[in-house]
């Protein structure tokens, strides 16, 4: 019998792509097979991030287009994940074709959901809860790479950033038992990945139930233990994302010191320079607690790079405000930063406060900030001038098919010619040319 073929699409993050994966996994192993487009697809299931209004209006996007398809009204169609947990069953009056709108926390369930749709229920809506005992893991075969797997080790936030739409989309923080995460890492060991990134929104406010796993690993917060019990796993590359600045313990550092595995590495987003801007995004931190952090980073016996994110324009951001943002990443020297103009998200405390910022000044702000950024970055880039790094060999580059791509330990993109039979691999490359996000290199 013909088995009933899902396509998933995903938009939004590193949680939404392993999200995909488990659900991946888990209708692979209920019978379902998972095709690589939707026209074919006889499920057609869009995994959704609602952290920007841009990325929500694609996901409408998308579903009229997938109505236009040749198999309009013989495909079953559903919205999961942020955006499905956030607009609940408005997405049936929104989007009528759709008949499956599933939750962050119901992924385990939709093998059973698509059955019961396709037994004749018209519309299912699940925002429920996890199952207490519900496994986390993912089959190889569904993940992104054959090299690089997320291990999500978190989920959720509490930490309610007055801008942001995280935590009621994704609910309360839940940390994964240590054991678990660490059987997950060796079983990644042995089917040949050599990276892991231990993922969540907050993954230094990681706090398990027990501490099983966790014993006889030393540390002052249960993540910087979890980070040396899956540096005992012996996998060659950790990197971790997000930090949260208030959570930071600088034993986090140390354990980078103790273990060559764990990646020099750190992203920790500040958001602003300003504590009054700080204040009014309730971070729990201010740009002083923030820079004792960074200094901790800076005086590793590694160099560790850092990035971070900044939003500019939030409502009541004064050009003092904004000078003390560019003062900020003057003195942090960040290896990159990802900078967002503030978007306003319904619902959240942010949306109702006054001194709202105009597109045109938030670009302004951008650019300048920008620019800033170019002149620290292209320095430190050119810094790697004659240096060998170490590469995981992840693909083909997309720029030029002759080029071989890949990341070094402190997350630096580099491309460097040859080496297609060398896929998976960890190489040397000496660098040869530096560009704003990228290095080029040869094989040593
Ligand atoms: S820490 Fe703040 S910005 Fe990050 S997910 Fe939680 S609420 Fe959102």
């Amino acid at each position: 019998m013909r088995k009933t073929s899902v396509y998933i699409e995903t938009i939004g993050c590193q949680m939404n792509v392993a999200d995909t994966e488990r659900a991946a996994s888990r209708l692979r192993i209920a019978g379902y097979e998972l095709v690589g487009d939707s026209e074919s697809a006889d499920v057609v299931l869009f995994n959704t991030c609602s952290v920007r209004a841009r990325a929500e209006q694609k996901v409408f996007n998308r579903i009229g287009e997938v109505r236009k398809s040749s198999r309009h009204g013989k495909q079953i169609v559903g919205v999961t994940g942020c955006v499905a947990q956030l607009e609940g069953g408005a997405i049936f009056d929104h989007a009528p074709g759709v008949s499956l709108v599933v939750g962050t926390r119901a992924t385990d369930r939709l093998p059973k959901i698509i059955e019961r749709i396709r037994r004749g229920e018209r519309r299912i809506l699940d925002l429920g809860e996890r199952d207490e005992d519900e496994v986390w893991d993912i089959s190889p075969a569904e993940r992104h790479s054959p090299h690089v797997a997320f291990v999500p080790i978190i989920e959720g936030c509490n930490k309610f950033c007055t801008y942001c739409i995280v935590p009621y989309s994704r609910g309360r923080e839940r940390s994964r038992g240590a054991s678990e995460i660490t059987s997950e890492v060796q079983r990644l060991l042995r089917s040949g990945f050599k990276e892991v990134h231990l993922i969540g929104q907050n993954v230094n406010s990681y706090r398990p139930k027990t501490e099983t796993g966790l014993e006889g690993f030393d540390g002052a917060t249960p993540f910087s233990r979890l980070l040396r019990a899956v540096a005992a796993t012996g996998i060659p590359r950790i990197k971790f994302t997000t930090s949260f600045p208030r959570d930071f313990h600088h034993d986090i550092v140390a354990a980078i010191d103790e273990h060559e595995n764990l990646c020099d590495w750190v992203h920790l987003p500040v958001q602003s320079g300003s504590d009054h801007i700080l204040h009014l995004m309730r971070r729990g931190h201010k740009a002083s607690n923030y820079m004792h952090r960074v200094e901790a980073i800076k005086n590793a016996r590694r160099k560790i790079s850092m990035t971070t994110d900044i939003v500019v324009g939030f409502p009541g951001e004064t050009e003092k405000d904004f000078e003390a943002t560019i003062e900020l990443v003057k003195q942090c020297q960040y290896d990159s930063i990802f900078i967002f103009k503030y978007s306003e998200r319904k619902g959240t405390p942010a949306a109702a406060l006054s001194g709202k910022i105009s597109d045109s000044e938030k670009t302004a702000r951008f650019q300048a900030l920008n620019e800033v950024q170019r002149g620290i970055q292209n320095e430190i880039y050119a810094s790697y001038l004659g240096k060998t790094v170490s590469v995981l060999v992840e693909a083909i580059s997309t720029r030029s098919t002759e080029d071989m791509t890949g990341h070094t330990t402190c997350n630096k993109v580099v491309n460097f010619g040859e080496g297609a039979d060398l896929m998976g691999q960890i190489v040397h490359v000496k660098v040869t040319a530096a560009k704003q996000h990228s290095l080029y290199g040869a094989l040593v």
